[in-house]
């Protein structure tokens, strides 16, 4: 059976060892605890078709994924419609963009934002509301636990608190670079015939000595609020801000935001302590939120910020490499560069490295996250987002 060595456990290695358990001898490695990483502070926003919106196939299997899962373990899935504002400059976009999704038969609307009276603030700027359906929301650390469980169930083993150093290579190879031949741990050697480098921003590092990837942190922060939101509020979110929210079971409002740098809302380099809170995130919470939803009268006490430790990854085009490079040793697949929108992927994430370990088809395009989609493969690129020009409503480059 082929041995595969998973690196980083976090929901893009817990997604590849499930898909591949079956058929394969998998090895999860992480330097930390299993799915510890960015994954665990992620907000559980499944909304695939808003931050996907020309990979239609590749939302459809996540979101199938998840509500199949619902009810194993201790993971529960909402269904949650997702509701953007868009104001009076944006809408003529905002129309466009809703037209070409209708004529991909995709599930997003655009309403009158009067219809959403009851859940934006009179005060708030939106002349319009792009309503997608069929997104949703969970708790993230009960899908890694129930992710996690599952693959010990289908003979994953585990190795915790082991820093992968490196990924070894022997002389054999169709392509000139080598196979793979395993990793090294700062325990020793493991042998294996493929190795998925899924090591979110650490993957650049990991791969150093074999392959030159475009992956740089990329950060998102979070705040859990206090407030008592009725229980069918729809989450939300505001491209210009770079913003969105969404209710929590407890009744309570998350709301997460890009870091935006430099002054005037241009996005730059991020700082080099990604736990460093930006003036956006309380702007957001003091000023901004109040005056957007109409369950929020005064700025909420904060119960817990949440940021990451290590950041979340991203690449030129702010969309991840899941691929099997030629330009890469024989078996080694790169699964990195999620950019705030892993979680929402996950099944995906584990059928695409799948399809290039076994050949299978896959019910999505391979070639829209190959490494060769970029001339770069620096990591010093321009930073950007994925609210920057990819969605209605956006803010300009
Ligand atoms: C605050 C915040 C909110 C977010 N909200 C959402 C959301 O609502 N919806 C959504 O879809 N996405 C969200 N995201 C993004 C999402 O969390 C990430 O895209 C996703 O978790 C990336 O998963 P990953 O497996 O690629 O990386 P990670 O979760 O970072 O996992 C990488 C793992 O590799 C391990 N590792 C690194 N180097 C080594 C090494 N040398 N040896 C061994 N192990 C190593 C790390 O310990 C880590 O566990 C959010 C992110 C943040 C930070």
């Amino acid at each position: 059976m082929t041995r595969v060595a998973v690196v980083g456990s976090g929901v893009a290695g817990l997604s590849t060892a499930y898909r591949l358990a079956s058929d394969h001898n998998v090895v999860v490695l992480d330097r930390d605890a299993i799915g510890n990483g960015t994954s665990s502070r992620a907000s559980g926003v499944i909304t695939t078709p808003v931050d996907y919106p020309d990979w239609p196939a590749w939302s459809d299997c996540a979101l199938e994924f998840f509500r199949d899962l619902d009810g194993t373990g201790v993971f529960e899935w909402t269904d949650r419609e997702y509701v953007r504002g868009v104001r009076p400059a944006d809408v003529p976009g905002a129309r466009e963009a809703a037209a070409a999704a209708d004529a991909d038969a995709s599930s997003v609307s655009l309403v009158d934002a009067a219809e959403y009276a009851d859940v934006f603030d009179p005060e708030a700027p939106y002349e319009k509301a792009l309503v997608w359906e069929g997104t949703g929301y969970f708790d993230v650390d009960e899908f890694l636990a129930t992710m996690h469980r599952e693959c010990v169930r289908r003979g994953v083993e585990f190795r915790p608190d082991t820093t992968v150093e490196s990924v070894r290579v022997d002389g054999a190879g169709r392509g000139g670079n080598g196979a793979v031949a395993g990793i090294e741990t700062e325990y020793g050697p493991v042998d294996a015939d493929a190795v998925v480098a899924a090591a979110g921003s650490a993957t650049p590092a990991l791969l150093e000595e074999v392959l030159a990837v475009p992956i740089r942190p990329f950060t998102w922060n979070v705040a859990y609020l206090e407030a008592d939101l009725p229980d069918d509020v729809p989450m939300g979110g505001d491209a210009v801000l770079g913003a969105y929210w969404r209710g929590t079971r407890d009744g309570r409002l998350l709301v997460g935001t890009e870091h935006r740098y430099g002054g005037d809302d241009r996005v730059t380099d991020p700082p080099e302590d990604p736990r460093e809170f930006g003036e956006t995130l309380d702007r957001l919470i003091a000023d901004e939120i109040p005056s957007i939803l109409s369950a929020v009268d005064e700025a909420p006490a904060v119960v817990r910020y949440e940021c990451c430790p290590m950041a979340d990854a991203t690449t030129p085009d702010a969309k991840p490499i899941i691929d099997a490079p030629a330009e890469a040793p024989d078996g080694l697949v790169v699964a990195a560069g999620f950019h705030g929108a892993g979680v929402m992927a996950a099944d995906s994430i584990g059928t695409a490295v799948r399809a290039h370990l076994t050949g299978e088809s896959v019910p999505f395009a391979l070639a829209p996250l190959s490494l060769d989609r970029f001339e770069t493969r620096g990591t010093d690129f321009p930073f950007r987002t994925m609210f920057q020009g990819s969605v209605p409503g956006s803010a300009e480059e």
